[in-house]
């Protein structure tokens, strides 16, 4: 499977773009950076939308992706999230205040967005890539997701603080080529990672105790203004197993 990175970051600088992953060129793994990312032929190519959580840092362009990619392509875009996710970006984002409602544009028999809800552990398959969503432990309901591929398989966990189900599933999964995990925040900001959620390189540390094998970790959703000191804080872990996502990158697993 073909992973292209086109957001790695838990929030945006001119270096920096939301979290946004792309799968053998076709499916998004949330949308944190699709528009900003992609010149529009890419963009249109695009058909189908996977998504963690609500937060804007995952959706925020959803509006303007839609925009560009509408009347290119026949059909809907397909958007796959929980209930909670669904329910807060029609209420919040495509509600006709923040954004038109493309839920019932131009008419609701033909929409230019279709909303799917999927559950915890409950697997489905797009072009051949099977998603199975696994709950992780955000302030908002989350998933992480098992993507599999012709035998192959990622672990792909956006935001979460200290959880549990998705070492599990790390654990019992065969063929799994990598997993990707937050680290959203410096040491010294662990007080806010902890109240919002998210881990530190610390609480990381403490995190891959669960983990009973020997697979690559990558770290993401760094916030832009803590990257340096959550690189020195990682490489002073002095483990071998992890690296960072790397923004830009095509990665074949
Ligand atoms: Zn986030
Ligand atoms: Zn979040």
């Amino acid at each position: 499977m073909q992973l292209e990175v086109l957001g790695s970051y838990g929030g945006e600088s001119i270096d920096c773009r939301m979290t946004c992953l792309l799968v053998n060129g076709g499916i998004a793994l949330d949308a944190g950076s699709l528009s900003q990312a992609l010149c529009i032929e890419r963009q249109v190519k695009v058909r189908s939308i996977v998504l963690t959580h609500s937060h804007m840092d995952h959706t925020n362009s959803l509006p303007f992706f839609i925009e560009n990619v509408y009347g290119k392509a026949e059909g809907a875009i397909d958007i796959y999230a929980s209930a909670a996710t669904t329910y807060s970006i029609r209420k919040y984002l495509f509600n006709n205040a923040t954004w038109p409602d493309f839920t019932r544009l131009p008419n609701h028999l033909l929409p230019a967005v279709r909303f799917h809800e999927i559950e915890a552990e409950v697997p489905f398959t797009l072009d051949g890539v099977t998603f199975t969503p696994v709950e992780v432990s955000h302030t908002v309901p989350t998933f992480g997701f098992l993507v599999e591929h012709q035998g192959r398989s990622i672990l792909w966990s956006s935001d979460t603080g200290p959880t549990q189900r998705l070492w599990e599933v790390a654990n019992r999964t065969g063929g799994l080529q990598a997993l990707m995990i937050d680290t959203s925040f410096d040491n010294a900001m662990q007080q806010i990672a902890d109240v919002s959620l998210h881990l530190t390189p610390a609480t990381l540390e403490r995190e891959l105790e669960k983990l009973e094998r020997e697979v690559p970790v990558l770290i993401h959703h760094l916030k832009p203004p803590c990257v340096e000191a959550i690189h020195r804080e990682v490489a002073a872990l002095g483990r071998g197993d992890l690296e960072f996502l790397e923004q830009g990158r095509v990665y074949e697993f």
